[in-house]
């Protein structure tokens, strides 16, 4: 069995939007990013801190070896795994410890009913007295806010346990009352939140496994060539796919607004200044160009271009990743140099240094200057107590204010609540 599933979860919204993606991924090799190794020994170490039922705390200054790469475990990775372990505890007890399995890192598949489909949720919880079921995801990624409602990596790993209990011999009624719950718990977000989650009636999951099954076995046969493959370009399924630096129709869709709008003339001079080394220059040019060109463009040319500039965006950034991934590995690239960027001081052990400085008489003045107090925003807080408001509920709630977030411009199919922008308040901000 390899240790990747061709139909993962975790890559299921890609393969439902592009079933030509799993043809176009199954030759090119598996390449974990650091940041990937280390999300991996993140839920190693929830893993660990559940079943031996200690606090990821107790666990800091051990090692754990993801993908063949060690990493020790840190006060940091500690904090953010802490959360999501508080959190399960809490939620096992809620659901009465008696009644409810709980299963780590588990095994979920749909097979045999669609090949190759499989994956491994981080942890399920299930009640069969009051047909209760949890589904749940640890994310340790910062950058991007992973949504549970109608998340069809949950949702697939959701299949995957309800078709398991009906192996088990949970009946037909049963499993059309179960209630089940998905949740994502992504500690390390600027704004955590303890209530990443959905309710999916087991009607809704039937819906979306049919089209799973339609998309899984397109896939597969454009994968063994029964049919020709079919390539969908766009912003949410190319983000992830390991074929997006070598796909001809990503490069198609995100070269093709572009040779609309800049000329041929213009191109060739960019791009062999960019070949001779003088990308600075390039870019300068670039976006005076823009600056002169965009006033002119109607909204709704407007409109097509930004989805074509996502796009582009996905390719450039699969190209830049790829390149620098090669160069890495020893590769040399015509034009091209690995460099270091500066490097940086930093102390290497924090708190023996602070314990240093009290040691050497340092005042609480100069304590203050050497390492400042601040004070954590209710979000970092509640990280820090495991997901509870101990230092932002109760007296202190009354402290805590929302500021407005900054204006994004996002697609109607987005589910926040449309607002209406008022060029003089939305810049009076930005105002001298
Ligand atoms: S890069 Fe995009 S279009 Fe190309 S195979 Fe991957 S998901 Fe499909």
């Amino acid at each position: 069995m390899s240790e990747h599933a061709i139909i993962s979860p975790s890559g299921m919204s890609r393969i439902l939007l592009c079933p030509g993606s799993v043809a176009a991924s199954a030759p090119i090799e598996d390449a974990a990013s650091i940041h990937a190794s280390e999300g991996t020994a993140a839920h190693k170490l929830g893993e660990d801190s559940i079943l031996l039922g200690v606090s990821p705390h107790d666990l800091v200054g051990t090692v754990i070896t993801a993908d063949g790469v060690d990493f020790a475990v840190t006060k940091e990775m500690a904090d953010a795994v802490a959360m999501y372990v508080t959190m399960a505890e809490a939620r096992h007890e809620e659901m009465g410890k008696d009644e409810t399995v709980m299963l780590v890192e588990q095994r979920v598949s749909l097979e045999p009913h669609i090949p190759e489909t499989w994956g491994t949720a981080d942890l399920v919880l299930i009640n069969r007295k009051d047909l209760l079921v949890d589904v749940w995801d640890y994310k340790h990624g910062k950058g991007i806010e992973v949504e549970a409602k109608n998340n069809t990596q949950m949702m697939t790993y959701a299949l995957g346990v309800l078709s398991k209990l009906r192996e088990e011999g949970w009946t037909k009624e049963e499993l059309d009352a179960v209630k089940v719950n998905l949740r994502i718990v992504q500690p390390r977000t600027a704004s955590p939140v303890d209530d990443n989650e959905w309710d999916v009636s087991p009607a809704a999951l039937r819906e979306i496994y049919k089209l799973i099954k339609v998309q899984a076995c397109r896939a597969l046969d454009m994968m063994e060539g029964k049919i020709e493959p079919v390539f969908t370009p766009g912003e949410t399924q190319c983000r992830w796919c390991k074929a997006a630096p070598s796909c001809p129709k990503l490069a198609e869709a995100a070269l093709a607004e572009a040779s609309e709008f800049w000329s041929e003339s213009f191109r060739d001079e960019v791009e062999n200044q960019i070949l001779k080394g003088n990308e600075k220059a390039a870019i300068h040019k670039a976006e005076e160009t823009a600056a002169v060109l965009m006033p002119g463009i109607s909204d709704d040319k407007l409109v097509d271009m930004l989805a074509s500039a996502k796009l582009a965006k996905t390719f450039a950034k699969a190209v830049e990743a790829e390149a620098l991934s090669r160069a890495m590995q020893g590769n040399i690239l015509p034009k091209h140099k690995l460099v270091r960027g500066r490097s940086t001081r930093k102390w290497d052990d924090a708190d023996a240094l602070i314990q240093m400085a009290v040691d050497s008489g340092l005042s609480t003045d100069e304590l203050d200057l050497m390492a400042p107090r601040t004070l954590l925003s209710p979000a970092k807080m509640e990280k820090l107590s495991g997901g509870k408001k101990r230092f932002s509920g109760g007296p202190y709630a009354s402290h805590v204010v929302k500021t407005e977030g900054r204006l994004n411009l996002v697609h109607e199919s987005d589910k926040r609540d449309a607002v209406t922008a008022t060029a003089e308040a939305d810049f009076s901000e930005f105002a001298e």
